[in-house]
């Protein structure tokens, strides 16, 4: 293997491989270096990977909605180079609840503004829809070790919910990003894997290269970090965590699978549900199981991981009973298992929920990081941004001080790519959770 590459790409997850993919389409010669034994096995595996639309700024609409068509038509952009077969889409559509007081104007304003479809449903089409559930309001979402957890509503849920029918979900994020690995390739992008970086050498105030672990040395003028929850640990070894404006750190998260309730299949009628009624998400998973999520709920105390190779990987009772038992509220006949089953993994989180695709204070130096439990399904666009930021930097252009802007390619949007800078304000209209 050649010591030498244009570029060189810390992390082989969503984000590491699409750039490498769009960098690798302009003729750069890439490298990929993964601590882990192949792509997508960092937190990417552990995704629920629900491709979704309702975002809080135009922006990340935007790039969301942008993204729904990469998915969609898959085999385009990542062509049939995998001997392992394709991910597939499941185009389900996505129902998003949320308690009477929650004003949905944004959210239509920004779809309206997009030409994104949806359909605004009331009570008897919800409960016509998803026969299984019940429309009592459960707001605000409780622990079960409070007392008041089990007292009946009083309250009915919004007159109104909303059903986004452009969403879905992918059934197996890991193979995703093989499929985008083996696309990379067929266009000259290289991988290794067991590659632990250890150390980002400089010199002059550039960026020149890494070091592994095992001491071998690969040079490169161009860097990015795409570490997922050991963002900030690569950002420490490049010396720039201290002089960016929003800072990253790891939350851990569980999410659970109980088997779809008896007179509802998942697995055949099923779509996403967002419930911020009841506190969590839901979604067919595999098996005609239910997996359910969590979106953060003032009561749940969030678990932040100072070391994200030593936290918990095991699913705990309480999470699993908070969680569960939150969903079973909206579907009484769901079947909850006495063993608790799900998989726990991190977010890398902003201050703001908002991920950072940026430059760095280190020339050479770049950011695709931050991508606070949301961003799998922009995977694709992330490959386009930093790819198009790379190559302005890279022939001088200042994106401190004119941040570039950039046309997406699946609708007709050009994103101003200064929402995503390390050193911009904390974005006071995010919803500051895991909704972005
Ligand atoms: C439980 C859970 C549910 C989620 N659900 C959704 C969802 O439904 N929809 C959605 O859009 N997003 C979701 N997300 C978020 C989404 O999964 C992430 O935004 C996305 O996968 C991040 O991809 P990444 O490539 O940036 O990071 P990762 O996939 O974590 O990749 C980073 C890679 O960097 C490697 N690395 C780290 N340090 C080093 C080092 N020193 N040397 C070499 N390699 C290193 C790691 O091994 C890893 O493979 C969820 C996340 C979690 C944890």
């Amino acid at each position: 293997m050649t010591q030498k590459y244009d570029v060189i790409i810390i992390g082989a997850g969503i984000s590491g491989a699409a750039i490498a993919y769009e960098l690798a389409k302009k003729g750069c010669k890439t490298l990929n270096l993964d601590r882990l034994a192949a792509a997508g096995n960092g937190s990417t595996g552990n995704t629920c990977a629900i491709i979704r639309t309702h975002y809080s700024t135009l922006e990340g609409t935007a790039l969301a909605y942008d993204s729904y068509f990469y998915w969609k038509e898959w085999d385009n952009y990542v062509g049939n180079t995998d001997e392992l077969g394709l991910a597939r889409f499941y185009d389900i559509g996505m129902l998003v609840i949320k308690p009477k007081s929650f004003d949905f104007s944004n959210y239509l304003k920004l779809h309206d503004e997009l030409n994104i479809p949806y359909e605004v449903w009331d009570s008897d089409m919800l409960l016509k829809k998803m026969p299984h559930f019940v429309d009592d309001s459960f707001y605000p979402p409780k622990r079960p070790e409070d007392s008041s957890f089990g007292e009946p509503s009083t309250e009915k849920i919004n007159s109104t919910v909303i059903f986004f029918p452009r969403g879905g979900y992918i059934n197996d994020a890991t193979l995703s990003v093989h499929n985008i690995q083996r696309a990379a390739e067929s266009k000259g992008a290289a991988f290794l894997f067991n590659a632990e970086v250890v150390e980002i050498r400089k010199d002059s105030g550039k960026v020149t290269g890494i070091t592994l672990k095992d001491g071998q040395q690969f040079h490169a003028p161009v860097v990015v970090n795409a570490a997922g929850p050991h963002s900030f640990i690569i950002n420490r070894l490049a010396g720039i965590e201290d002089k960016m404006n929003i800072k990253t750190r790891a939350l851990r998260h569980e999410v659970h699978f109980v088997p779809s309730p008896e007179e509802y299949s998942y697995e055949k009628e099923g779509i996403i549900v967002s419930d911020g009624d009841a506190g969590g998400y839901h979604r067919p998973e595999a098996g005609n199981l239910v997996l359910v999520g969590s979106e953060d709920p003032a009561c749940d105390e969030l678990d932040w991981i100072d070391d994200p190779d030593n936290y918990n990987r095991d699913v705990t009772t309480e999470q699993w009973q908070a969680q569960v038992y939150r969903i079973a509220k909206r579907i009484p006949n769901l079947r909850i298992p006495s063993k608790p089953k799900g998989i726990v993994d991190l977010y890398d989180v902003t201050d703001d929920w908002i991920p950072i695709y940026d430059k760095s204070d280190l020339a050479g130096f770049y950011l695709a990081i931050g991508t606070s439990g949301n961003q799998y399904k922009n995977g694709p666009v992330i490959g386009q941004l930093l790819s198009e930021i790379i190559s302005a930097c890279e022939n001088g252009h200042d994106h401190d001080r004119e941040p570039i802007r950039i046309k997406l390619r699946n609708i007709d949007f050009t994103l101003d790519t200064g929402i995503f800078s390390r050193n911009r304000d904390i974005i006071k209209g995010s919803t500051f959770s895991v909704l972005g």
